[in-house]
């Protein structure tokens, strides 16, 4: 007899992932990956995610009681479907919740990725224990899930949580969203390779030197090997990081904040810079604990198997 799991779904824009969750004990009883046929629409997307899925439930020899879905950009949580994907054309129009209810015959949770992500950490990972968190994705771009009073934190319309888009320069570097100056342009992977390569210009040096340098753990190593400017560009995303997480914590008093995603890869000194801006900007009576997230890619996994717990048992 197939055993009892819940289905997690996690729509990336680079990457399809899957995970099937033991009902009860709780472990990963198979978990797969595969690239995301971006180009080819929500559609394709959809068929080769499912395609994914029946594989990874066969290999565990199990029936899904329940689906979570983690997606990679804005949900219409009324609507249960995607808003749009920065990556993928054609989600706009697509009725996902029913879609896959109508394929498994079981009810389906939706969330964005950060947010599931921030429901992975928070019952799992870096977030355990604490009541008021917020969970920050630092890589490509710059995301953001809280957790208030121990509940997923939605918003009036299910948009909160965005401190990507909080604007701090008005006349700033252009932002994946048509803005100008979000933390995301100032803070994210490519603000930082950016922020090095106009370094590198500054010196005269021409971008040929540092050509190689193409993620920010690549920036972290030179960083540590005693390139200046590679150290310089991090410091300042770091910088510019911490000071939004300041300014969120005089507004939110927060107990923890988890960060995740690649940036955090470049580790210490990265994470002690965001301390000292973060704590220059709180209130000095607020304590905060900074660390870094546990579940590392799996995080969104994680939150949307526990959030299609839910659906069917009392949970946490
Ligand atoms: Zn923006």
């Amino acid at each position: 007899m197939a055993a009892e799991a819940f289905l997690a779904l996690d729509f990336g824009g680079t990457k399809l992932a899957v995970g099937v969750l033991s009902r009860g004990q709780e472990r990963w009883l198979a978990r797969g990956r595969c690239p995301t046929p971006a180009s080819e629409g929500a559609a394709a997307v959809f068929a080769r995610i499912l395609q994914l899925a029946d594989e990874q439930l066969a290999r565990a020899r199990a029936q899904p009681v329940a689906v979570g879905v983690s997606f990679d950009g804005p949900v219409d949580l009324p609507r249960r479907r995607p808003l749009r994907s920065h990556h993928v054309a054609g989600w706009e129009d697509f009725a996902l919740c029913e879609r896959l209810q109508a394929h498994y015959g079981v009810p389906v949770a939706l969330e964005n990725d950060a947010n599931a992500a921030a429901w992975g950490e928070w019952l799992r990972g870096a977030g355990r224990g604490c009541r008021q968190m917020l969970y920050v994705t630092v890589s490509t771009g710059i995301g953001g899930g809280l957790v208030l009073e121990g509940q997923l934190y939605h918003g009036a319309q299910g948009l909160a949580g965005e401190i990507g888009h909080m604007v701090f320069q008005p006349d700033g570097p252009l932002c994946s969203c048509g803005r100008r100056g979000c933390l995301e342009a100032l803070a994210a992977g490519p603000a930082l390779l950016r922020r090095y390569r106009e370094f590198l210009l500054a010196q005269g040096e021409g971008v040929e030197g540092g050509s190689s340098i193409s993620s920010a753990r690549e920036l972290s190593a030179a960083a540590q090997a005693g390139d200046p400017l590679a150290r310089q560009a991090l410091q300042e995303g770091a910088q510019a990081l911490g000071r939004a997480l300041g300014s969120v914590l005089n507004l939110l008093n927060l107990e923890r904040i988890v960060l995740g995603g690649g940036v955090l890869g470049a580790g210490e000194p990265y994470l002690r810079w965001v301390r000292q801006a973060a704590r220059a900007v709180a209130f000095a009576e607020m304590t905060v604990e900074i660390v870094p997230a546990a579940l590392g890619e799996a995080a969104p996994l994680w939150g949307a198997a526990l959030l299609a717990a839910e659906l069917v048992e009392r949970y946490p």
